[in-house]
């Protein structure tokens, strides 16, 4: 088992990071927010973006699991749903990876349903090549290649999530 030096460093993340947040702050300008982080992985990534965008928000999180070590199972759990109700709100979806799209295009289908007057979506990273569903994303910090990511909230085994910068993980050298 190995970790890459890093793929994406502290530096290349925050700066990447502070850009969203002002595109986000200036595209929601006069609005309110409920900006909901996907756990267990985005929260990393939610808790350093929801500090920098510059308007009003509520923030909640759903906590779900679509994913079986390195393979998607294809099925996706809801382990712990909103507690706000959604309906006529502004919803910021703020995601770790997009990797087959099926996980986020099962959320957004769930929460569309409770008719929020808008949904966009922020995803840290775009692995584009691996995409079984096209999911509208509004926001992305990266687009990386079809590579096994650790780190800044991403686990292998719900490992290596606290490594403050992004790496690749490889299971057999
Ligand atoms: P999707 O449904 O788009 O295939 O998968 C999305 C979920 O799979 C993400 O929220 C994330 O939890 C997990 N995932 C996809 N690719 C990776 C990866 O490269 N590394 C890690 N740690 N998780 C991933």
């Amino acid at each position: 088992m190995i970790i890459s030096k890093p793929f994406l460093t502290v530096e290349q993340i925050q700066n990447r990071v502070r850009e969203l947040a002002a595109e986000i702050s200036e595209d929601y300008k006069g609005k309110e927010i409920l900006s909901v982080g996907i756990l267990r992985g985005a929260f990393i990534f939610f808790a350093d973006i929801v500090r920098l965008i510059q308007v009003p928000m509520e923030i909640d999180f759903l906590n779900v699991s679509s994913y079986m070590k390195t393979e998607t199972s294809g099925e996706i759990k809801i382990h712990t749903d909103l507690r706000e109700d959604i309906k006529d709100k502004d919803v910021l979806l703020i995601e770790d990876i997009v990797d087959t799209g099926l996980t986020l295009n099962y959320i957004r289908n769930r929460l569309l349903s409770r008719q929020p007057a808008s949904l966009k979506i922020c995803a840290f990273l775009d692995k584009k090549p691996r995409r079984r569903v096209e999911v509208p994303l509004d926001y992305i910090g990266f687009e990386i290649p079809d590579e096994y990511i650790v780190g800044y909230g991403l686990d292998y085994d719900n490992k290596f999530r606290n490594l403050p910068y992004i790496a690749i993980f490889k299971k057999n050298i």
